[in-house]
């Protein structure tokens, strides 16, 4: 393995999206199980990037490995880009999955079809050691349903029906929501740098 990096992340959902987009990588990913000393960074920032790089920057120096995270969110048009980065927490600090999709729905009642328009942000932040970072970011369009369709995926997946498709998020496999969705995007973005990064340190090693 040429690199070792760790992901700044404790859910277990992305850290096996990462690895699986990452694994033709020669790059040894730890976790922050490996590191249970390191407490949470808090997420107060006002945008994706602003979170995703303190919680790169911070775990990599706490670690003192490159480290990768990532902050995401919903941000819909009518409600001038709410719930954001507030989007874990739209229904309340400790609110769920549930509440937080009931909540959207009963704010957007009111509002037309033709005005439900909104796309999912991610920002991944890959920090070093010595305070240099870079960030990719993908995002993905689409509306808002009325009600819940399908069951798999999280969050607001059972209302978000990517542009031009007729199922939501929740009614799509892992793999098509992959392809189509904003995380998959930043990732393909990150992927491209690490292969690239990894090419030059290739050079320089067989120098
Ligand atoms: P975080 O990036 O883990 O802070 O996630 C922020 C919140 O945004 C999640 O709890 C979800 O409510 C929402 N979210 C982010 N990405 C997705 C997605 O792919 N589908 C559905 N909801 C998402």
């Amino acid at each position: 393995m040429d690199i070792t990096v760790v992901l700044a992340t404790r859910n277990k959902k992305k850290i096996t999206e990462i690895k699986r987009i990452c694994s033709d990588l020669r790059i040894r990913i730890l976790t922050l199980d490996a590191f249970p000393d390191v407490p949470a960074v808090e997420e107060d920032g006002a945008t994706f990037r602003a979170n995703a790089v303190k919680k790169a920057l911070e775990i990599s120096k706490r670690t003192g490995y490159p480290a990768i995270a990532d902050d995401s969110g919903l941000e819909v048009d009518a409600l001038d880009g709410q719930p954001g980065v507030y989007s874990a927490r739209y229904a309340g600090i400790d609110a769920d999955d549930r509440q937080n999709v009931k909540k959207l729905l009963s704010t957007m009642h009111d509002i037309p079809d033709e005005k439900r328009g909104a796309h999912f942000v991610c920002c991944i932040a890959f920090a070093m050691p010595n305070g240099r970072y870079r960030t990719f970011t993908g995002s993905v369009s689409g509306v808002i349903g009325r009600s819940r369709k399908g069951v798999r995926g999280f969050g607001y997946d059972p209302v978000f029906y990517p542009e031009g498709r007729m199922k939501t998020f929740a009614q799509m496999t892992d793999h098509e929501k992959d392809s189509l969705s904003h995380r998959g995007r930043a990732l393909g973005k990150l992927h491209a740098y690490l292969s690239n990064l990894l090419k030059i340190k290739h050079i320089k090693i067989s120098d």
